[in-house]
């Protein structure tokens, strides 16, 4: 008679760190080979030579008979590291694409072992109480003022800024009309879109952020109720909207003000940078992403608002999750706190790199993030071969070859991702492309500086 094996090892419980441990020694192997094996920020030769390693490598997706933890693991991991575009290599900088911290990974293995989820209590005891903990922190460093600021995780900026206009929406009604920049991220309209909300209306930003003026041009001529959407950190060029001017504008319209924070908001935890974000409390909803400056693996972002009954509309019930008698005997009611029921604990990394680094480790991070940027302008703008956009604001840099048509800068952009040898973004500003490098990683050294400016001039001459 053969035994049945037992069924493979489960991540929590008391066995879970044993079983994980020689999994874990497999993964970080094949992390390792995977990224020496791929010499630079992301793989050579393009998607058809990616997809054609992939699926040389992967085979069946689902064989008759599995090959094991061990196989499994080191196949699709080192495939993935491989094939990676690494926010680790200082030259992957085309996007706010942040490369995580270690201890931040590290955390979240602990969410994935023990897979709290945060629709009710009885799933996410310890779990639901560190969330509390962190965004009523978060919350109050927002928002130092307010008696009771309250915040919300969520997915990220996205899924923030609808929540930001669902929340007007069901304030204001169906009629509500949302006024933002051209330079808004496009998770605005798109929210405006989802929610059957009226075609949002965009004002100009020749000069890349929200003139108050235009504004309040365009508040005197809009009836009923409005949700001005200004952000902090634009996706293109890292520009601050001007926030006091922005708020006065909409105070005396009687207009609601959204801050999409979601790449600058970080800043405010720290006493060093807190300045370059005046009149940011005076939003009634606030975007911060902390898988951008914040370190943190996606999924890692915040609403927050003023006042905790702002969030009222989002209360719901569902017996099985949070019935009434349950509620009333004090099991915390968790799922009026988003538009999800099964939500993983990403409150838990956050909280573990908040405790591990303080604001001198976050300043000093964003600190190292912005000095890079800095450095960057300074050698591209005395460099006769490039033009900068302008010196940076946070930590992009917008800059092109002199001669360069549109075109050329496109192409030059993909012949790099093609080479794997750098990952650059592009961004339209004053009517041209420029390429984008967004710096986000606080380990970036002058010399890796000099070496993506060298490899920029080799390959502009083309
Ligand atoms: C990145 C970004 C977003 C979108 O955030 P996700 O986390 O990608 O959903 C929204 N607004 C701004 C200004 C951003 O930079």
């Amino acid at each position: 008679m053969t035994a049945t094996p037992p069924p493979p090892p489960l991540a929590g419980g008391p066995g879970g760190a044993a079983a994980l441990r020689p999994l874990l020694a497999t993964v970080l192997t094949a992390l390792h080979d995977g990224a020496t094996h791929r010499r630079g920020p992301l793989p050579a030769g393009g998607p058809d030579a990616v997809a054609r390693h992939v699926r040389g490598v992967l085979g069946e997706v689902l064989p008759e008979h599995g090959t094991g933890a061990h196989e499994a693991l080191r196949t699709l991991v080192h495939a993935l590291t491989t094939g990676a575009a690494d926010p680790a290599d200082p030259h992957c900088l085309a996007h706010l694409h942040c490369p995580p911290l270690a201890v931040a990974a590290a955390a979240d293995l602990a969410a994935s072992a023990l897979n709290p989820s945060l629709d009710s209590w009885d799933q996410a005891p310890a779990a639901s109480e560190i969330e509390a903990a962190l965004t009523r922190t978060l919350a109050a460093e927002l928002y130092p003022a307010a008696p009771h600021p309250d915040a919300l995780v969520t997915t990220g900026g996205t899924e923030a800024n609808q929540l930001a206009l669902l929340l007007a929406r069901e304030h204001h009604g169906p009629t509500l009309t949302v006024v933002h920049g051209a330079n808004a991220h496009h998770s605005v309209p798109r929210a405006a879109w989802l929610l059957g909300l009226p075609p949002t209306r965009t004002l100009p930003t020749p000069r890349g952020t929200l003139d108050p003026a235009t504004l309040d041009e365009t508040l005197a001529r809009t009836p009923g109720p409005t949700l001005v959407t200004a952000t902090a950190g634009t996706t293109d060029a890292g520009l601050l909207d001007p926030l006091p001017a922005l708020a006065d504008t909409c105070a005396r319209h009687g207009a609601d003000l959204h801050v999409d924070a979601a790449y600058a908001g970080l800043l405010a935890l720290s006493p060093r940078h807190r300045p370059r974000l005046p009149g940011l409390d005076r939003a009634h909803s606030i975007t911060v992403d902390l898988h951008k400056l914040g370190w943190q693996p996606v999924a890692a972002g915040i609403l927050a608002v003023t006042d905790t009954t702002r969030l009222a509309p989002l209360a719901h019930q569902a017996d099985y999750l949070n019935a009434a008698d349950d509620t009333h005997a004090g099991l915390p009611d968790l799922l009026g706190r988003s538009l999800r029921t099964s939500r993983r604990p990403d409150a838990l990394k956050i909280a573990v790199t908040l405790r591990a680094l303080g604001r001198d480790g976050l300043a000093d991070l964003i600190d190292r993030t912005c000095a890079a940027a800095q450095r960057l302008a300074r050698l591209l703008r005395a460099h006769p071969r490039f033009e900068l956009h302008a010196e940076p604001t946070l930590s992009t840099v917008l800059f092109r070859p002199t001669d360069a048509r549109d075109d050329d800068l496109a192409a030059l952009r993909r012949t790099l991702l093609q080479d794997g040898r750098a990952v650059l973004g592009r961004a339209t500003a004053d009517g041209r492309l420029w390429l984008k490098a967004t710096l986000l990683n606080p380990h970036t050294t002058p010399a890796d500086l000099d070496a993506l400016v060298t490899l920029l001039e080799g390959s502009s001459h083309r």
